[in-house]
């Protein structure tokens, strides 16, 4: 029987064991604060989103100014001008055959707006075609559709059910590309829909990282068969992975790219499904029919926008590339003295994201490793939260040298922990 006195179901998160819920009042930079004093470094960005750091002064004010002029407009046959600036801005850092943008509110609803694009692509020009293919290991979101081209395992056994069939390549582990490609290509000569890849890192399938020429050869093969490619860069946007764009690294030019999470600096939900040309013009007609019939209530909310413009003027206007290329060298530094640890396995970093899997005794004690790991960070000041034995940092790229190395410590001193299961 819970005990619980507040009404709050939290996310991904089991009541049942009676962890502390730390109650935060206020966050700057890459700190979290409690009103009683206490304060936490944000090691993973609140979950992936926080690029620059909390509060950043340009991007409050972009927010504070646009609560004076819209708060919320139906977007099914009306604009506005937050909106309108942002989509051009987009399509204008992004590559040429990128033309539209359709907006939600989330990484979730970007995937399942790229998927409906894909479908409706191919329905519209009279080809019908539903099969998608996934890559294994990969995670899309947390709705019926993106759990069904996500990996399956205990985070979604209960709704399998629900879920649709779809095609899953093999991950293009080292050594083993081959395998990867080929079976892509075997795939791609049944005709599917569309191919969906998180690009260069498999995020929450634990830290993954896969070579740029594996991307380039697997967009390669879809382009040739005519499958639809679309690039679910929600987590790897925005500089995470080194550049602005993981697909950048690879040359690729994906059919349809999925942007969220970073898209406002991490401020307020707000996502975009990019698309080329012919996915829009499938849909172009004077038949009703043809309508992408997709919406959600807070589509290019104005002042989720606002956010995003500010975002996307500090990247243009502060050294952005220059915080991330300084926080990817000191986190190759970080990774490289821990790596010696004989605890410490599989040490891999792509752009600012470090990450290492942990020896551990046995598989039961792996089975609760990664909350008594977020408990003993959260004791030590530091926001962390392992994947399984997969622990991996993903700083905002305005945290501190002296802040970085407190993270660090805190991850040496739970690897002692661990070797002698106390932690
Ligand atoms: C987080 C994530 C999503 C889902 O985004 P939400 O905003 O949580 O719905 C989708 N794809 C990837 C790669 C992600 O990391």
């Amino acid at each position: 029987m819970s005990t619980l006195t507040s009404p709050v179901w939290h996310p991904f998160t089991q009541h049942g064991l009676g962890d502390p819920i730390p109650l935060i009042s206020h966050a700057k930079d890459a700190k979290l604060h409690a009103a009683d004093g206490q304060s936490w470094i944000d090691a993973i960005s609140s979950w992936w989103v926080t690029t620059h750091g909390h509060a950043h002064p340009r991007i409050m004010a972009a927010i504070r100014a646009q609560t004076e002029k819209l708060d919320q407009l139906i977007f099914a046959g009306w604009t506005h001008e937050p909106a309108e600036s942002l989509a051009a801005e987009l399509i204008r850092i992004t590559p040429d055959p990128l033309t539209r943008v359709f907006f939600s509110d989330s990484g979730s609803t970007s995937v399942e707006v790229a998927l409906k694009m894909a479908l409706g692509y191919w329905y519209n020009i009279g080809e019908p075609r539903s099969r998608i293919l996934v890559l294994e290991h990969s995670y899309h979101g947390d709705t019926i559709g993106t759990m069904s081209v996500g990996e399956r395992g205990v985070y979604n056994r209960a709704w399998q059910p629900l879920l649709f069939d779809v095609d899953t390549i093999p991950f293009p582990y080292e050594g083993h590309e081959q395998a990867t490609l080929d079976a892509l290509e075997a795939a791609c000569a049944a005709k599917p829909a569309a191919f969906i890849v998180e690009p260069l890192i498999l995020g929450a399938g634990g830290m993954l990282i896969y070579p740029a020429w594996v991307l380039a050869e697997m967009r390669a093969i879809c382009a040739r068969h005519g499958v639809l490619f679309i690039a679910d860069e929600v987590m790897t946007g925005w500089g995470r992975t080194g550049t602005r764009f993981a697909c950048d690294q690879a040359g690729v030019i994906p059919d349809i790219a999925c942007l969220s999470k970073g898209l406002t600096g991490g401020a307020l939900p707000l996502a975009v499904t990019l698309c080329i040309e012919p996915i829009f013009e499938a849909h172009f007609s004077t038949d009703r029919a043809k309508t992408f019939y997709h919406s959600s209530s807070y589509t290019a909310n104005p002042i989720a926008c606002a956010a995003a413009n500010a975002n996307l003027e500090i990247c243009r206007d502060e050294p952005v590339q220059q915080r991330i290329d300084t926080l990817a060298d000191a986190q190759a530094a970080h990774l490289s003295l821990l790596s010696q640890d004989p605890r410490v396995a599989n040490p891999r970093r792509l752009g600012t994201i470090a990450a290492l899997d942990i020896v551990v005794p046995d598989a039961g004690y792996l089975s609760n490793l990664a909350p008594r790991l977020i408990a003993f960070y959260r004791d030590h000041g530091v926001l962390l939260r392992p994947l399984g034995n997969t622990l991996y940092v993903m700083p905002p790229y305005c945290i501190t040298a002296d802040e970085l190395a407190q993270v660090w410590d805190a991850i040496a001193a739970s690897l002692a922990k661990v070797a002698d299961a106390s932690v």
